[in-house]
């Protein structure tokens, strides 16, 4: 018996296993897919406070998330990393440079005037700083500081330092009912077993609904479909992020985001209906995000040829009561129901806000148990993820940031860059990048089959190491030997290569209707 079941390995299901598992709860984590095969692999990989939620006066939504990301700076450095953003103003536009300061005042003050705050510039720096952005109509800018991460690779490190704490985690296994009994909560999986727990919380994102909560389910969700592309840096060379507000009366705003030898643009807010992992981006979106880009950056090479890889996702977004608004409009707090079951529902939030959102829930969950808590157990202890690293971090000395290939590895792996490179430099077949522009190494691959849980080709190209968003072909060139790491790992037979790379393609298809060109299957192989 458990004493903590979690549905959903996304960042809330993993921030939930952490912080309960820290306190010295029993932690099982199910999810139906692979860790951040959800949402948590699709956001725009910001941890920001939310500049456009203060238009919607949602002041409290904004502290929190500011604070929430003046932690993550100290809990995981390596992973999260500041950056100057630059809002431009041109005519026309809803928000004039007048009420940017305003906005970016504000912003600071929420953040307690911590770190560097907001700075204004006119058309001229604007332009000086980013030659890119077209002259015409600009009439200033706002610089103010956020931060970019690595969506799916923080969700895995939240579970990683839940399961240092004692939590176990099943992948590929989905939750299909929940049954209240008299010890607890049953949970039904797909394929017949039950496994039985004191508390359950359904963290599903985009999947919540009926099925797991029962009637306080239905409708709670209101789902919200983002898209973001990936081109070339040199098809769009912008120094830092960029936010571009998007034309007409709608708030939406959208990024434009370096990623070392990438730029990603996106995200794009539309309703969204069906299942959420049959997400995938349309030709027409991605007409339109290039389209809303171009306007201030007309020099820039956005054409549909230019994009290297694309990704979409879904918002699970609080249903508002009453009348249905624009999902744009739609707070991104999150809210704590409780299912039929009596299990506790955690629905909608951000990112950025994972760890309040899990210490809120697990307060809830501790209270319950404390009722029937054996006298024979420790008390469970008081919530610790507030002040505590996710990954305990000797910053890299000037020796081993001139280190090119630890350099690589240390935004994803933190101190862990150490051992691996160590590892590469062992057996030299791999050390080299994967694609000579990525810092991608085929270390890497391996790693993510024996060390990180992966057990498909997308588990370890898609979210693992970004390679499906950022090569050309989609990882294709490693694809095979993935396969055959994954099969040989499970003790499987050769066919089963084919089985994981046609499922490859097809997933790949289906999220960025690109197809992966995966090398043929040597002639000589003996298996
Ligand atoms: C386009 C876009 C951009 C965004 N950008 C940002 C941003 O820049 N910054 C930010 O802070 N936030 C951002 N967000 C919001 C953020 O990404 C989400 O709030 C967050 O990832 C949701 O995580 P989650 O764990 O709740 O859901 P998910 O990550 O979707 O996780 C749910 C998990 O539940 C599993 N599951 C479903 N059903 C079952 C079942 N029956 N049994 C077992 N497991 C099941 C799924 O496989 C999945 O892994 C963005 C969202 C989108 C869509």
């Amino acid at each position: 018996m458990w004493d903590l079941i979690v549905v959903g390995a996304g960042i809330s299901g993993a921030g939930v296993a952490r912080d309960a598992a820290r306190r010295g709860l029993t932690v099982l984590v199910v999810d139906a897919a692979d860790v951040a095969h959800g949402t948590s692999s699709r956001s725009s990989r910001l941890i920001h406070g939310g500049v456009r939620y203060l238009e919607q006066g949602q002041v409290g939504l904004v502290y929190e998330a500011l604070r929430e990301r003046a932690r993550l700076y100290q809990a995981a450095e390596h992973l999260v990393e500041p950056a100057r953003f630059l809002f431009p103003a041109y005519r026309g536009d809803r928000l004039g440079p007048w009420m940017l300061r305003m906005g970016l005042t504000l912003y600071d003050a929420l953040n307690l005037f911590r770190g560097e705050g907001h700075d204004s510039a006119d058309a001229q720096r604007c332009l000086e700083l980013e030659p890119l952005l077209a002259e015409e109509g600009l009439r200033g800018a706002v610089l103010y500081e956020d931060a970019v991460t690595d969506d799916a690779r923080l969700t895995l490190t939240v579970l990683q330092d839940a399961r240092r704490h004692g939590a176990d985690v099943l992948t590929y296994t989905a939750a299909a009912q929940l049954e209240r009994v008299p010890a607890g909560i049953d949970v039904h999986l797909e394929g017949g077993s039950v496994a039985h727990a004191r508390e359950v919380v359904v963290a599903t994102g985009p999947w919540t609904g009926r099925a797991l909560l029962g009637a306080p389910g239905t409708d709670v969700v209101l789902k919200s479909k983002g898209v973001h592309l990936v081109l070339k840096a040199e098809d769009v060379p912008v120094q830092r992020p960029v936010v571009v507000q998007a034309p007409g009366d709608a708030r939406r705003i959208l990024f434009v985001v370096p990623w070392g030898s990438r730029t990603y643009v996106g995200t794009t807010d539309t309703p969204y209906e069906g299942d959420p992992a049959s997400c995938g981006v349309l030709e027409q979106e991605e007409i339109e995000l290039l389209e809303t880009v171009r306007r201030v950056m007309p020099h820039a090479g956005l054409e549909p040829g230019n994009i290297i890889s694309t990704w979409a996702g879904v918002r699970p977004l609080v249903r508002p009561e009453g009348a249905a608004e624009e999902s744009v409009e739609v707070s991104r707090k999150h809210r704590i129901v409780e299912g039929d079951s009596g299990a506790l529902g955690l629905v909608g939030g951000k990112l950025t806000t994972f760890r309040a959102m899990a210490e809120e829930v697990v307060d809830a969950v501790v209270d319950r148990l404390r009722a029937q808590w054996p006298e024979d157990r420790p008390t469970p202890r008081a919530c610790s993820t507030a002040d505590s690293v996710l990954v305990p971090c000797e910053p890299l000395n000037d020796e081993e940031r001139a280190d090119g290939l630890i350099a690589d590895l240390w935004g994803r792996y933190g101190p862990a860059a150490r051992q691996l490179a160590a590892q590469a430099r062992d057996t030299p077949d791999l050390e080299p990048r994967i694609i000579d522009d990525l810092p991608y190494r085929r270390v890497e691959l391996q790693h993510a089959v024996d060390y990180e849980g992966a057990q498909h080709v997308s588990d370890v190209l898609r979210r693992r190491i970004p390679l499906a968003l950022t090569s050309r072909d989609l990882g294709g060139s490693v694809a095979r030997d993935v396969a055959t790491m994954l099969v040989d790992a499970r003790g499987g037979r050769g066919v089963e290569i084919e089985d994981e790379l046609e499922r490859y393609r097809d997933e790949m298809v289906r999220e960025t209707r690109r197809v992966p060109r995966i090398g043929a299957a040597p002639s000589s192989r003996a298996r």
